[in-house]
């Protein structure tokens, strides 16, 4: 918690949105000689600072609405994470005429950095929608892989996460993110020819294939230990342990220390067996001990199915988990009762 922030919320407009989570909008800060297609707006959420910069050279961008939604994003990591990951985040958006979000990227450098372009036409309802920038957010939240060939985990972990994170925060619905996952996660299976996740480095494996694997390590954390940590506990734990993007790690200490996060050895087993061999997994007997039926062209979530409660903490965290603290629904405490504010206002300068 940063107190001197706080100090400043006297004489702001407070507004609460999900129960929780309080937005104060602090002030305006001054003209000066500043680009006149470059705004700088700063939100502060918990101990980090995200410094948005809105480059709408190209088309003209809102700034309330950006600002919505980087904050939406925000909030969905830290409904996973607990925390937002980084101190401070340099967040550069480019607009573009058009509509829709294109073309994220994150780096460590500069204590953590993400660009991305916003469409000047994009809906109110297709950035409620978006999930490229919680992807983003996410990268924070795990070290840079020294080893270019472990890259799915990277990529895995965003394409797994990010829809949870969202749930978490009240922006999105399990039904949705499971009827996704019925139709994309296939797209994770090793096909002819596969080498094994840190040889076959197609589109596929690196992104699905890495999220299939982490959600295989989810499933089997809950399992091993009757549904008291997830995969959200393994990676808080890396997150605490300094796993950060700022940071080059070996994938090997990653999964060790999340093992030892979790109390369970699933990531470094299952690591060692999908890294160099074509591993199946059927899929359609996953959904259905899970709960997750295909009635006709929807989704219908069973709660009667042998790991419904597993299917359950997946969405919505370990009820009573202590380190799970921000997977609770935001109405009921926890992390999310933490203020969040935002600084508004044109910047100058070279920044
Ligand atoms: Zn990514």
């Amino acid at each position: 918690m940063d107190s001197g922030h706080m100090v400043r919320t006297e004489s702001t407009v407070e507004v609460c949105k999900y129960g929780c989570f309080a937005f104060l909008l602090l002030f305006l800060l001054p003209f000066s000689a500043a680009r006149a297609d470059e705004m700088k707006s700063t939100v502060i959420i918990h101990d980090s600072r995200i410094d948005v910069f809105i480059e709408a050279a190209a088309a003209p961008l809102s700034q309330p609405e950006v600002m919505k939604w980087v904050e939406s994003a925000a909030e969905s990591v830290v409904a996973y994470y607990g925390h937002f990951p980084v101190p401070h985040l340099t967040l550069r958006v480019f607009s573009f005429d058009g509509s829709g979000v294109r073309h994220g990227m994150t780096w460590g450098r500069e204590g953590g950095l993400i660009r991305i372009d916003a469409g000047s036409r994009t809906s109110e309802a297709e950035f409620a929608d978006d999930w490229t920038l919680t992807h983003e957010m996410i990268h924070l939240a795990f070290p840079s892989m020294m080893g270019e060939e472990h890259h799915w985990i990277e990529e895995g972990l965003s394409v797994y996460i990010e829809p949870i994170a969202r749930i978490r925060a009240g922006h999105w619905t399990a039904r949705q993110m499971w009827s996704d996952l019925v139709r994309d996660m296939p797209k994770g299976l090793p096909r002819e020819g596969d080498e094994g996740l840190d040889h076959t480095h197609t589109w596929g494996r690196t992104y699905w294939g890495g999220a299939l694997f982490c959600f295989m390590a989810d499933v089997e954390i809950r399992r091993r230990t009757k549904n008291r940590k997830g995969l959200e506990d393994a990676v808080r734990g890396i997150l605490e342990s300094g796993g950060d993007i700022r940071n080059d790690w070996e994938l090997q200490k990653a999964l060790k220390v999340g093992d030892q996060s979790a109390g369970v050895d699933v990531l470094e087993k299952l690591y060692a067996d999908w890294k160099d061999k074509p591993i199946m997994v059927d899929l359609p007997a996953m959904w259905k001990l899970l709960g997750v039926e295909l009635d006709g062209t929807t989704i219908r979530l069973n709660d009667g199915a042998p790991l419904a409660a597993v299917r359950r903490a997946i969405e919505m965290g370990t009820p009573g988990n202590k380190t799970g603290e921000g997977s609770a629904p935001p109405k009921s405490g926890g992390v999310a009762s933490r203020p969040f504010a935002v600084f508004a206002g044109r910047t100058v300068g070279s920044n």
